[in-house]
Order: structure tokens, then sequence, then C-alpha cells
């Protein structure tokens, strides 16, 4: 089969003739029908993220249909549409796993990380952490919901349930939350990089009801914010317009530093958080949510051999809503 593979890192996606998955225990074997680009693929790729399988398939925004389902494996029948998302495996016996808190699990496997994902034509699952994917979706519309959406649905989550929501970097997952957040009754105050005049319209279009730069004071103090964009002054500018109270989430799987700040930014309950993965229950309930709301995902599609020249326009920045690679048309 045809995949996208990286054998170093830092390295380049090369595309590459390679053996089929077989399906193994527990799993479905999933043609992919299309697959949504993240940031951290690109953080995987250029060697910020670590010791990932080698040589590695990334992609773990899968949408795509079973072929075969492997032994044990009932859940879905042959042409079942499913999606795939970065939480590939959990133990089921840890602290965490045993609390409620899978997305913690000391042992979990990751899509396109640990484990191959969906920059291929083929793909293996377990079918427990794949998601039937609601009918209101096309296969290109549904693929940036598995991590864009459902992480920062986790996001949205965790910064509590304030009125006033600031979204840092406005690409991927925040025009997704934009439209959630909308639709839950909150004021979305949108922060894109200077000069981004373009990223504010698109969120301003989206429901947000203020757009600006990152840096810039919005005309009321902030509930919560959300910070999507992987730069670590962020979340400083974020507290110095939070009101009291104000929950800062760093949705991202990686940052660079945050830089030392006086106490008197944190005080008055203010507080930062991070956010690590998603477990399946934040799926189950984002989906069906998405669909109600009515969301619609902004897409830009390149086909599977473009795959190194996708990240390299995500690292560009220069992309309007979500990546996505068309693996079967
Ligand atoms: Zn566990
Ligand atoms: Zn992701």
């Amino acid at each position: 089969m045809k995949a996208a593979v990286l054998v170093e890192q830092p390295g380049r996606l090369a595309i590459t003739d390679i053996a089929e998955p077989e399906v193994g225990q527990g799993q479905v074997k999933i043609s992919v029908s299309a697959c949504g680009v993240c940031r951290t693929d690109l953080h995987i790729v250029d060697g910020e993220l670590t010791e990932p399988k080698l040589p590695l398939v990334p992609g773990h925004q899968i949408v795509g249909s079973v072929v075969e389902s492997g032994p044990g494996a009932e859940r879905f029948a042959v042409g079942d549409r499913v999606g795939v998302p970065w939480l590939g495996w959990t133990c089921g016996t840890c602290r965490f796993c045993r609390s409620g808190r899978e997305n913690l699990c000391l042992y979990a496997r990751f899509t396109g990380y640990d484990i191959d994902g969906g920059y291929a034509e083929f793909t293996v699952a377990d079918e427990r952490f794949c998601f039937p994917i609601p009918e209101e979706f096309s296969d290109i519309d549904a693929a940036p919901l598995l991590c864009g959406g459902m992480i920062g649905f986790r996001a949205l989550n965790i910064a509590g349930d304030g009125e006033r929501l600031g979204l840092y970097g406005f690409g991927s997952s925040a025009h997704i939350l934009c439209q959630i957040a909308v639709s839950q009754g909150r004021r979305v105050f949108a922060f894109t990089r200077p000069g981004d005049s373009a990223g504010q319209e698109f969120a301003l279009s989206l429901g947000a009801e203020w757009a600006g730069e990152s840096g810039d004071r919005p005309p009321e103090p902030l509930d919560a914010a959300i910070i999507f964009a992987p730069v670590g002054q962020l979340m400083i500018d974020a507290l110095k317009v939070a009101d009291r109270g104000a929950r800062i989430v760093s949705a991202g799987i990686h940052m660079s530093d945050i830089p030392s700040f006086g106490y008197d930014l944190l005080w008055q309950e203010r507080s930062l958080h991070s956010v690590a993965n998603l477990t399946r229950d934040d799926g189950e309930k984002f989906l069906p949510e998405a669909a109600a709301a009515g969301v619609r995902t902004v897409t830009t599609v390149r086909p599977l051999d473009q795959a190194a020249e996708a990240l390299d326009q995500l690292r560009s920045g220069e992309v309007e809503g979500s990546l996505v690679l068309q693996v079967r048309s």
C-alpha cells in the first residue's frame, strides 16, 4: 500500500510502498478515506516530540471504512464508517484508567506516534477506541473533529463555563471550538498572530464577537482562554487580560517555555492548566454536540502524495481552518 513514512527525527515524510497492516486481536482494518493533519504531526516530524515508533506512519484524525475485523472484534461490520483518534490504546488497570482519566494512562499508546496512523491507504485500530461518525459530516469534514475537535472540546470543558472565552491561535481546533462555544451561548474573543487580518476575519465569520492580535487587550476581561498556538508567551498574554477566577488552558502537546511572571498576574484565583490527550468519553460527548451545533469545518484538501508539503504549509501558518489529506476519492 501507499503510505507517507517518517524514518528519522527530524525528518521529512516520504511516499513509500509498504506492506498492508495485519489486523490483530480486537482490531479492525480500515480503508482510509481521509486523514486530518495536526500540529502534533509536525512536532513529531520535527523531533519536538521524541521517541516515536520508527519508521512511522503519522496521522491520528482518520476517517475510513471497516474492511476486516480481527479475532474478538465484533463492534463494527464490514463497510461501517469509523473515526480513529489520537488515543489508540490504554491499559485499563492503572490508577488513572481506573479513575476515569484514561487520557493520563501510564501505558497509553497513541495513533500516529506509538502505532502507525492514517497517512496510508490502510490502517488497523483497536475497535474500542474508534468512533462512529455522525452522518451529518462528510469524510473530509469529519477528519478534523477527531483531534482538533475532540481535544479542543476537552480543553473547553477544563476552561469551565465562563462566558467570555479567549481563543489564542485561530487554526484547525479553534475554528471548530469557536462554533461549539457560540452554540453554548458563550462570547468568543479571537487572537491571531500579528498582522493576520484574514485570520481575524475568519474568526468573526464563525461567530467570534471580537478579533485582534495576541497581546491586544480585548474590550472586556476574559473568564477563560484556550491557547492553541505552541507559544509560551501566550499564557502570559492571556493572564494579563483575564478576570478574577479565570482559567487559562494550553491545548497543545508542545509549547515553548513560559516566561517567568509576577504572582500578581495569578493572584485572585486565576489558574494555568494543560490538557493531555482525550478520553473516549470526550469523543462520545463531542461528536453528537458538534452535529447538533451544526459545526461546519473549513478544510484545505491535499492528496496523500502531498503529505510532506501539507506539513510545510501548516508550519508556515498559511492554512484557513483544517488541513486534510484525501487518501481515497
Ligand atoms: Zn492505564
Ligand atoms: Zn492532533
